[in-house]
């Protein structure tokens, strides 16, 4: 595992004069797999938007690769190598090799025109349909597209909003399994999540709980704590 990439600290934001995040936390290493497991309004999704600039920080500091990025612009973020999956990933009017390009849009052609190539390779559903509109691919396909869509441009860091969201079991396992390809290639990724499955391709975890960072360690370290464990895993700790 290589040195740090992105760190936020003592992030607050919210939506007009509300308030969502308090001192919330993060942290990527190079090759990491950070998982952020909050409930449903938690505010991952506010935290994701604060880390690629589509949200302002009120306060705090963000830095990936050594750079203050707490007040760029999202484009310049992503130009750094930060690509963000939102839980609507794909543009659904556009053809899946569409989807693609713009994916990539700030990668010199020949380079993105190679990567998606490759990625084809990786996503043969999706190579077999290159003209067909995203709207017409099925909702796990859908989302194998815009994992597809936010690693055309070759990114150092992949933000994922909720992965599994609107998928089946048998889909939530199969993305669990491409990303753990992309991972083993020594991708970072860091990925919101409610579902605990997630945790299976985390090297660090952590929670946030009303807008608060409220733990940050290891799986192994959460599943100790009683409280954590019976929020996140249910009573299933219990029948160990
Ligand atoms: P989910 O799993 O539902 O996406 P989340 O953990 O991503 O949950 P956020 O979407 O970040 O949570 O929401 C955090 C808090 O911010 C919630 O209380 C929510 O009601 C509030 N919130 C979210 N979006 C807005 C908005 N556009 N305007 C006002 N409040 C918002």
């Amino acid at each position: 595992m290589g040195g740090e990439l992105l760190r936020a600290e003592a992030i607050e934001s919210g939506y007009g004069r509300v308030q969502v995040l308090w001192q919330a936390e993060l942290a990527v290493a190079e090759g990491q797999t950070v998982v952020l497991l909050g409930a449903n309004g938690a505010g991952k999704t506010t935290l994701l938007k604060v880390l690629l600039g589509l949200m302002p920080a009120w306060r705090g500091t963000i830095r990936f690769a050594g750079a203050d990025i707490t007040a760029e612009r999202t484009d310049r973020r992503v130009r750094r190598g930060i690509a963000y999956m939102s839980e609507t990933a794909v543009f659904a009017g556009l053809s899946i090799a569409e989807n693609l390009r713009i994916g990539g849009q700030f990668c010199e052609p020949a380079a993105l025109a190679r990567r998606i190539e490759a990625l084809y390779g990786v996503f043969p559903d999706l190579a077999g349909r290159r003209r067909s509109l995203a709207g017409s691919l099925s909702g796990g396909q859908r989302k194998m597209l815009g994992i597809a869509k936010a690693l055309a441009g070759s990114p150092r860091l992949l933000v994922m909003d909720e992965p599994s969201a609107g998928l089946s079991p048998l889909f939530v396992s199969e993305v669990i399994a491409v990303l753990g390809r992309f991972r083993a290639e020594g991708l970072s990724l860091l990925v919101a999540e409610q579902n605990v499955q997630f945790l299976d391709l985390a090297d660090h975890v952590f929670t946030i709980e009303g807008g608060r960072t409220r733990f940050s360690g290891t799986v192994a370290a959460l599943s100790a704590d009683d409280h954590l464990r019976r929020a996140y895993f249910g009573l299933a700790g219990e029948e160990d």
